[in-house]
């Protein structure tokens, strides 16, 4: 999928709808539209990548973004100390259902390991 179809890529640029929770020059933080537990944000790169299984070297600092944005994330809303998870799926048996890398932000519960 192009980057010219692609939902987040249309909610990063203001064009759909979404609850902001964060913005940088390199990443954009929403609230996820069908929440899988108390706090579920969604934090996706502004430029385009499909999924980890798409990324490379040259995205390798933009991804420790992500992941250093979603602890910011928890620490400034008073989670991290109770804990969170952190899950990127990817592809089809990792239940990716939007071909835009993102990060999922789980709080506000327990959650089991393995995840199902
Ligand atoms: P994944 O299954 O890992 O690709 O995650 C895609 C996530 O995007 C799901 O948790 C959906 O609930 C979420 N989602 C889909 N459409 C929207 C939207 N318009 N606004 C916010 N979250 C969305
Ligand atoms: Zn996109």
């Amino acid at each position: 999928m192009g980057s010219a179809d692609c939902l987040f890529c249309k909610i990063v640029a203001g064009e759909i709808p979404s609850s902001k929770v964060y913005e940088d020059d390199e990443c954009f933080a929403f609230d996820d539209i069908t929440p899988q537990a108390p706090t579920h944000i969604l934090i996706v790169p502004r430029r385009h990548i499909n999924s980890t299984d798409t990324a490379g070297e040259a995205d390798k600092d933009l991804l420790g973004h992500l992941l250093l944005t979603a602890a910011a994330i928890a620490r400034d809303k008073g989670f991290a100390d109770d804990g969170y998870r952190i899950v990127i799926n990817t592809n089809a048996d990792g239940g990716q259902t939007v071909f835009h890398l993102h990060v999922h932000l789980l709080a506000g519960r327990p959650f089991i390991f393995p995840p199902g």
